[in-house]
Order: C-alpha cells, then sequence, then structure tokens
C-alpha cells in the first residue's frame, strides 16, 4: 500500500466531530476561546464542577463526600472493583461473584475517589499544533530526503504518453504516515483522575513515547491492580507540560490518533483533538453502550488481552492492530463494491 492510499483507507475510520463531541471530546468554541467545552457524555460519570462547589460524588461506592476534606475524614469506601455480568438472567459481580446489590464491596479503601475535576482545569486545555509550514515534518507523507534507519523504499510508475514513463522513487518515514496508538494509565488524586503515564506507538508498533507523569494533585489511590503504577514510578515523572512538548514533536493537528475511549486519554492529558479513530465508538453492544478493548481484542483478534491489569503499550498497541484489520478487511470488499465502511453504519 502506497502512503496516500494507507493515509486514504485509515481516514475512511476517522470518526466525524459532531459524534466525537456528543461522546465526551473536548473542543474549543472558536480560534480565540481560551477554555475548552464539553457535552456531557451520557455513558460517563465525568463532568466538571463549578470551583465553588467541593462537594464530589464517589465514582465506586456512589457516596456523596466533601473534596476539600478528602485526607482529613477517612471514609471508609467499600466496593467492587470490577462491573456486574448477566448470568442466566441474574447480575454478579464480576470481580468476587457475589450478586449485585447484595452486599456493599469486595474491597474498600480510606479515602473516596472521583471523576469531576474543577472547571479551572477547562484553561489548561490546549489544542494540537496546527501544521507550521507545508513542510511540517509531522504532517509529511512524502519524505523525500528521508531518514534511512526509519524508511522503506516506495516507488510509482507514472506513464504521461506511449514514450514517456517515469518511476518516482521516494523515501518514506513511517513516522510520516502519521497514524499513532494513543494510551494513558491514570491514578485517583484528590483531583479526579490524573494521567499518570503515556504511550505512544507508530503504526510500525514502534514505541515513540512511554513516560510517567507527575500528577499534580495529592495522591488518593494507583488503582495498580488496573493501572499497573506504582508509587516510584511517579517519582521522577514529568509535568503535563513537558509531555505536551514531547508529544508535539510527533503529531500535530492532522495526525490520526487511535485508541479506545480516547476521549478520557485526551482529557486527563488536557489535549483538544479531533482526527480521531476511536475503537470504543466503531462497534456498539445491544444496549448502545462500547465494548471493552479487551473484548474486542478477543473478538476481532483472537487475542487475550490485560492478564493482570492494563499496560499503556499494549492497549495502544491492540487499538492500532484492530484498525489496522478493520483497514485490511475493509479494503477487500470495496474492492467488490466500493462504499463506506460497513462498521460505520451501526452508528
Ligand atoms: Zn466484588
Ligand atoms: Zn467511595
Amino acid at each position: 500500500m502506497s502512503p496516500q492510499e494507507m493515509h486514504d483507507s485509515y481516514s475512511r475510520f476517522i470518526i466525524p466531530e459532531e459524534i466525537l463531541k456528543n461522546n465526551g471530546y473536548l473542543y474549543f468554541d472558536n480560534e480565540t476561546s481560551n477554555r475548552a467545552q464539553y457535552k456531557r457524555d451520557k455513558w460517563s460519570a465525568y463532568t466538571f464542577m463549578p470551583d465553588t462547589d467541593s462537594t464530589r460524588k464517589c465514582t465506586r461506592c456512589s457516596r456523596l463526600f466533601n473534596r476539600k476534606s478528602t485526607f482529613n475524614r477517612p471514609n471508609l469506601c467499600q466496593y467492587h472493583p470490577l462491573k456486574t455480568e448477566l448470568i442466566n438472567g441474574l447480575r454478579y459481580h464480576k470481580c468476587c461473584s457475589r450478586r449485585a446489590g447484595t452486599s456493599k464491596g469486595c474491597q474498600s479503601h480510606s479515602f473516596h475517589v472521583h471523576q469531576q475535576p474543577s472547571e479551572s482545569v477547562l484553561k489548561e486545555f490546549v489544542e494540537t499544533p496546527r501544521p507550521v509550514s507545508e513542510s511540517d515534518y509531522r504532517s509529511n507523507k512524502v519524505n523525500i530526503i528521508g531518514y534511512y534507519d526509519s524508511c522503506h523504499w516506495w516507488a510509482s510508475v507514472w506513464q504521461i504518453n506511449e514514450s514517456i514513463t517515469g518511476v518516482l522513487v521516494a523515501c518514506i518515514s513511517s513516522d510520516s504516515f502519521q497514524i499513532f496508538g494513543l494510551d494513558v494509565e491514570m491514578i485517583h488524586t484528590e483531583n479526579g483522575l490524573e494521567a499518570a503515564r503515556i504511550s505512544l506507538v507508530d503504526a510500525k508498533n514502534r514505541i515513540m513515547i512511554d513516560e510517567f507523569i507527575k500528577p499534580e494533585g495529592k495522591i488518593v489511590h494507583l488503582n495498580t491492580q488496573f493501572s499497573g503504577i506504582e508509587m516510584d514510578h511517579l517519582e521522577h515523572g514529568k509535568t503535563l507540560r513537558q509531555i505536551h512538548r514531547l508529544l508535539f514533536q510527533y503529531i500535530n493537528h492532522s495526525s490520526i490518533l487511535i485508541g479506545h475511549g480516547l476521549s478520557n486519554d485526551l482529557k486527563v492529558l488536557h489535549l483538544v483533538h479531533f482526527n480521531v479513530i476511536d475503537t470504543g465508538l466503531l462497534f456498539e453492544d445491544e444496549n448502545g453502550k462500547m465494548f471493552s478493548l479487551k473484548k474486542l481484542a478477543k473478538h476481532i483478534l483472537e487475542e487475550d488481552i490485560q492478564h493482570g491489569g492494563h499496560d499503556s503499550i499494549e492497549d495502544a498497541t491492540t487499538t492500532l492492530k484492530i484498525v489496522e484489520k478493520l483497514v485490511h478487511t475493509d479494503r477487500m470488499r470495496s474492492v467488490s463494491s466500493p462504499s463506506s465502511p460497513d462498521l460505520l453504519n451501526t452508528r
């Protein structure tokens, strides 16, 4: 596949901006506004609260608590870490197999956690940078000068008339495909969920970024069981501002970012971006909810992932592989009947 064909094939799966906005993706109203806007996502508990309101609802046990006294008055939070599943018509918690609604929880923690940051955070959001010029290396699909260690040669034959035939040979830097898988591991702090590790993987499955991030708020729970994050990881973690600088060396406004429920990753990174293929929005279950990445990996790739917690490299790589498989299937299909991808028509 030529770089242009590859880019065009992936572009067919980019989720329209309106759908992204309705699913929790933040945006700026216009070029001059410096405060990100958001629409409430119907499935997510994630919301921004007025700065004057310190009441929060615990994501785990649903109790209301005062954010300011999170650490002053430890209230034992009892909860089930895993969701419920339907077995023979009855709901059971996946964590402990207990019937839903019959117990307060099989795990406990001293402090409640929330997903309701203050609205002032909205002023800290930044949009991925516009290309600085036509030769912005982050946007270029064809890199004639090329980097020999990270490129492959691509040739196309063109014909002007019967007697003039030429061969265009270009060195294609695979970084210039502008397609990346992105995943962020999060922890609970007094401010809500904060980013603690970021992984950016390119279309050739090479790890471009894998960094720990130091949270701004006081840590409430590392959620190590799911995040894989431990306290010593964060000691030398980078600030979010440093992460932005690093990230913008690879991506710009026109990069295609692939992720699963990527609105949450972008929220904790304080980023606005719209060239997105969200594997969580490409499919939905019978209730209109998104499938877990684990389930998609099993059904689409026949792979078992997330043994013993999440790993942002594994998650980012998996979303890339899923979209790669869809692109491949779509290309096979469109040879016989060119049309928009069927998968998107289910929405
Ligand atoms: Zn349980
Ligand atoms: Zn709680």
